[in-house]
């Protein structure tokens, strides 16, 4: 199976390892396979008497055809082991009918980016291998928050990577900057820049395209990589849990082979939701997939309208892995509905007028399978509360979102399908906005609210998050944003 950009009008070229190295095509467009396998009803049953892992690797190797099935299946089961997935890789939760929550935090930082961030290093690191390259991989990251924790925990340890992460000082939670400064790992470093988000990420993306940078790196043994979520080797691991899912609802008797049932997504860069997509596209009887928003409703929006535009207010939630208003993966599915030709100049719309409007037979292709939902801060937080009233099932507040999306949808279809709804982060996670949510009270404080969450609810606190504030510090480091690539040169010499 061969890769090509979503922009090309080429065959595709690139082998899956290559692709994985190289995050993103030449031409600025994303790497997309060439073709989409398919499931048949017997790989279906074969999927349903394996382990995680088992199902993982066989998923992958559809799609990594030159990796080697027992690479795939090692890899998969060092990655999905029980003492980082506590509680299970992707186990699915019954709330009220027709509802299952599909919980995917249960991984070493207590976020879905685990799924994926736990697996892709090591694919990176047989990348290497096998595309010639001698030379070690810098990752270089810029976080809000969730990515950064979890590439320094995926990426600590591996072999020929380093991973460096820069975050806004004042921007990001307590929590967050506990967990990266307490990282462990020999390849890792951290680092804090005085400014914003946005000031780490043009420091990073200055480093990136900056040649001189590149040739000292390489005197160094050293070339740049990134793990954000356009690389191909965080998609792809994305598309196990869907199936898996579905071997889990049949194990259960839920459905009958062959029978459908429908999906909903908390959605920010559109990557976990396309892998749901692709997996439909491979056969899975997906019948409606639910694209759930927050306030930042771009996507709501474009799937009932057409257009996609980012000239709007920005808004700062309570569920800010959502906070997004350019959805990067929209690019793949644009590329399948509406091929390369139109997606490319989509995307050029985009870059220099900010909006772009799709012809009506992609749209209505898209809407034989997309809807759209959002719920706002408001609704949040009521999702949060009733979910736990009635159920006495504790969500966070991405999950309430998705929560919220497909209970609209529930009541303006009728819709009787299973609908499994994804669960991205631990309530702990974000423990003071539910910990209000809930009790209707403010906690002591942020790093307090975990245990008063866990009181006033009766649920534990996961590993990854107990006992961070005993936890020893390793990373204080600070700069301004004009030093991120001296730091950089200083960690790698
Ligand atoms: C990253 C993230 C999302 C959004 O996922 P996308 O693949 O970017 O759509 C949702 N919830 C949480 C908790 C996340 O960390």
């Amino acid at each position: 199976m061969l890769y090509k950009s979503t922009r090309s009008t080429e065959p595709a070229s690139v082998s899956s390892a290559q692709a994985i190295k190289q995050g993103l095509a030449d031409d600025g467009g994303l790497f997309v396979p060439e073709q989409i396998p398919t499931l048949t009803d017997s790989d279906l049953e074969a999927l349903c008497g394996m382990s995680y892992p088992e199902r993982a690797a066989r998923i992958l190797s559809l799609f990594l055809t030159d990796y080697t099935e027992e690479e795939l299946l090692a890899d998969c089961t060092e990655a999905y082991r029980a003492e980082s997935f506590v509680g299970g890789a992707a186990p699915l939760v019954s709330v009220r009918e027709p509802m299952r929550i599909l919980e995917l935090w249960h991984g070493p930082t207590a976020a879905f980016k685990d799924m994926a961030l736990q697996i892709m290093p090591r694919l990176l690191s047989r990348a290497l291998v096998k595309t010639g390259e001698e030379r070690t991989a810098l990752i270089l990251v810029a976080t809000s928050g969730d990515t950064g924790k979890a590439a320094l925990e995926g990426y600590r340890d591996v072999p020929r990577v380093k991973i460096m992460v820069f975050y806004p000082m004042d921007g990001v939670s307590r929590v967050q900057k506990l967990q990266m400064a307490t990282q462990t790992g020999k390849n890792v470093n951290v680092c804090a820049i005085h400014g914003n988000f946005d000031d780490a990420q043009n420091g990073v993306k200055t480093i990136f395209g900056d040649p001189e940078m590149a040739e000292r790196l390489n005197e160094q043994g050293c070339f740049l990589s990134s793990a954000n979520s356009i690389n191909w080797g965080r998609l792809a691991p994305q598309i196990v849990y869907y199936v898996s899912a579905y071997c889990d609802l049949l194990n259960a008797g839920t459905c009958k082979p062959g029978a459908p049932f429908n999906v909903c997504v908390p959605t920010g860069n559109f990557g976990n939701i396309f892998a749901a997509y692709l997996a439909m596209r491979m056969g899975l009887p997906i019948r409606r997939l639910i694209c759930a928003s927050n306030s930042n409703h771009i996507l709501t929006d474009f799937l009932r309208t057409g257009i996609y535009d980012r000239n709007r207010e920005f808004h700062l939630t309570m569920s800010p892995s959502m906070d997004i208003l350019i959805s990067s993966n929209l690019e793949r599915l644009l590329w399948l509905t509406a091929g390369s030709e139109r997606t490319t100049a989509y995307m050029q719309a985009l870059r220099t007028a900010g909006r772009y409007e799709v012809d009506g037979d992609v749209m209505a292709d898209i809407r034989r399978t997309l809807v759209g939902y959002y719920a706002t801060e408001e609704e949040t937080a009521a999702a949060i509360r009733r979910t736990w009233e009635e159920s006495r099932y504790l969500c966070d507040p991405h999950t309430a979102v998705a929560i919220h999306a497909a209970q609209c949808y529930l009541k303006e279809t009728g819709d009787s399908l299973p609908m499994v709804v994804d669960s991205t982060a631990s309530p702990y996670k974000f423990a003071n906005n539910v910990y209000r949510a809930v009790t209707g009270q403010d906690p002591s404080s942020e790093l307090e609210a975990l245990g008063q969450l866990s009181a006033a609810t009766g649920t534990p606190i996961p590993y990854p998050l107990a006992g961070l504030a005993g936890r020893k510090i390793r990373f204080t480091d600070q700069c301004e944003p004009e030093e991120m690539a001296r730091k950089v040169l200083e960690y790698i010499g």
